[in-house]
């Protein structure tokens, strides 16, 4: 799998046919659902448990195809309908281009997971332009392109679904994280804004906010800093990507009421 030969002019490829006998039973069959960056981490687990609820998804990775690939066959496996889709969702035409063609090869986007984020972190007295920039764009602005482009179909089938993926930190900002703090806060109020305006439309919008997840983003981080973030989790440890999936299955499958919230996931650190 993963040959540049098999993509289409696209860059996109589709790798299975749905099975509907197996769809039946599951709460989102055949709900179509993009994950941002669902080639690892909390995306990759987001993915895994929307498509065991027989999700028809949408994996989208940046770098990396191979990973997105392996993503893709396991849902493939399970006899879930799925095609695999790139784009650098800092630049606002690569978000738009990746949901047009999601909803071309796909059908339509039900559920759009904004997930994929970057950390550049350094004092505010360090911290350059660029990488002021590199964050925003990628963790605040790609929020407002992803949900722009697949808006207006959403609001005439009258159902929708988005989650942003934000964090505790734009909830309490942390040392050496202006940018990512300022865009995950940027994050939650556009949440709060575009709830209310879409609650009409039958489309909720919430925000996850994970404290510390192990995944690749906090790979880098010292140990000692590691256990002191710990010492001030009440649970006592950092969360798994699993969990943060659950959180997101549930708003798509029995979170009908559920709107505008920023929803805390971590351990205790923050409440
Ligand atoms: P990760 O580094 O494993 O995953 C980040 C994902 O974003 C990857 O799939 C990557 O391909 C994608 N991505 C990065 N830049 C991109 C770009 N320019 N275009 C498209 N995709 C891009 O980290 P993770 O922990 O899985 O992070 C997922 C989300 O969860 C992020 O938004 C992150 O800010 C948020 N989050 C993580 C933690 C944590 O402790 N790990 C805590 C709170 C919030």
């Amino acid at each position: 799998m993963g040959h540049e030969s098999e993509l289409s002019h696209e860059g996109e490829r589709m790798i299975s046919a749905p099975s509907p006998e197996k769809e039946k039973s599951k709460r989102l069959a055949g709900k179509v659902a993009v994950v941002t960056g669902s080639s690892r981490g909390i995306g990759r687990a987001i993915a895994k448990a929307l498509a065991a609820e027989g999700a028809v998804m949408a994996v989208h990775y940046c770098r990396g195809r191979d990973s997105a690939d392996e993503v893709a066959k396991d849902f493939e496996r399970a006899g879930n309908k799925v095609a695999v889709f790139q784009a650098d969702c800092s630049r606002p035409e690569e978000c738009h281009r990746l949901l047009e063609q999601v909803a071309r090869q796909l059908g339509k986007v039900e559920i759009l997971v904004n997930n994929a984020g970057i950390n550049r972190d350094r004092s505010i007295r360090k911290m350059s332009a660029a990488e002021w920039d590199e964050v925003v764009h990628t963790n605040l602005n790609s929020v407002f392109h992803c949900t722009k482009a697949v808006l207006e179909p959403m609001i005439a089938r009258g159902w929708g679904r988005i989650i942003n993926i934000a964090s505790i930190i734009g909830q309490t900002g942390a040392f050496g994280q202006a940018n990512y703090a300022a865009a995950k806060a940027g994050v939650i109020a556009f949440t709060k804004s575009v709830a209310q305006e879409l609650a009409r439309y039958g489309i909720t919008v919430n925000a996850i906010c994970p404290g510390f997840v192990d995944t690749d983003m906090i790979s880098n981080m010292p140990a000692a800093a590691k256990e002191a973030v710990k010492s001030r989790i009440p649970l006592g440890r950092f969360g798994d990507a699993d969990e943060v999936a659950r959180l997101v299955r549930f708003l798509c499958t029995e979170g009908d009421w559920i709107t505008g919230a920023q929803l805390n996931i971590n351990g205790g650190q923050f409440m």
